[in-house]
C-alpha cells in the first residue's frame, strides 16, 4: 500500500498554510512534511511544527548528503524538504501534503509524477499585498520581493493539475479537502488495495 503525495503551492500570502491546517483538522490519513529552512524565525513560530530552523552550513550539509527530496531559494532563504519522513510515510500508507514552491514542485514532479499539484492563488494581486501587509511580518521591501515572486509563480499555474482560488477560506478549505477525497477514489491500476476489483 503506498500512499498519495499532495503538493500545495502559491504564492506566499494566498492562504497555503491556513488552508492545509483547516483540512488537516477535518481529514484524517494526512501528514504534513516540515520543511527545513535557513529563514529567520518569524514571531509566533515555533521549531519542528512550522519549520526546522536551521543555519547555511547544516542546511548544506544535508543538501549535499541527498537528504532532500527538493530544495530551492525562495525570496532569499533556503527551504527543504527532508527525504526520509516523507518516504517512510507513503510506503505506510499515509497521504503526505508539501507546502513547497514551484521550483521545488518542479523537482518533486520529476521524481513524483504520480503526485498531486494544487495551486492556491490569490483573487488579485492587490489581495495578496494587503494580506501580506496585514500579516505585519515582513518589511515593505520583502513585501515587494515577494509581490514580484507571486507574479513569477502564477506563470507555473498550466503544470498544476488543480487550481483553487483563496476568496472565501470556508470554501477554499472545502475545495482541498474535495480533490483529497476525489483523489483518494480515483481507480489506480497497479494499486494492491483495488486489485481484487480490478482483475477481469
Ligand atoms: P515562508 O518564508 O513564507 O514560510 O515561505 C516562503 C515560500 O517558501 C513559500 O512559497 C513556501 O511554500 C516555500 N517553501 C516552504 N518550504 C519549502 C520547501 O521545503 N521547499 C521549497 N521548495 N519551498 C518551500
Amino acid at each position: 500500500m503506498s500512499g498519495l503525495l499532495f503538493v500545495l503551492s502559491g504564492p506566499s500570502g494566498a492562504g497555503k498554510s491556513t488552508v492545509r491546517k483547516a483540512v488537516m483538522k477535518q481529514c484524517k490519513g494526512l501528514k504534513y512534511s516540515i520543511s527545513y529552512t535557513t529563514r529567520l524565525r518569524r514571531e509566533g513560530e515555533r521549531e519542528a511544527i512550522d519549520y526546522y530552523f536551521v543555519d547555511d552550513d547544516t542546511f548544506k550539509h544535508m543538501k549535499e548528503n541527498h537528504m532532500f527530496i527538493e530544495w530551492a531559494k525562495v525570496h532569499g532563504n533556503f527551504y527543504g524538504t527532508p527525504r526520509l519522513k516523507m518516504e517512510e510515510w507513503l510506503q505506510s500508507g499515509f497521504d503526505v501534503i508539501l507546502e513547497i514552491d514551484v521550483q521545488g514542485a518542479f523537482q518533486v514532479k520529476r521524481n513524483y509524477p504520480q503526485g498531486i499539484f494544487v495551486f492556491i492563488a490569490p483573487p488579485s494581486l492587490e489581495t495578496l499585498g494587503e494580506r501580506l501587509r496585514n500579516r505585519k511580518t515582513d518589511r515593505e521591501d520583502v513585501i515587494y520581493l515577494r509581490m514580484m515572486n507571486a507574479l513569477g509563480e502564477m506563470k507555473s499555474i498550466r503544470d498544476y493539475d488543480y487550481l483553487i482560488i483563496n476568496n472565501i477560506l470556508e470554501e477554499t478549505v472545502h475545495k482541498f479537502h474535495s480533490v483529497i477525497i476525489a483523489e483518494r477514489c480515483r481507480i489506480r491500476y497497479g494499486d494492491n488495495e483495488n486489485q481484487e476489483f480490478l482483475s477481469e
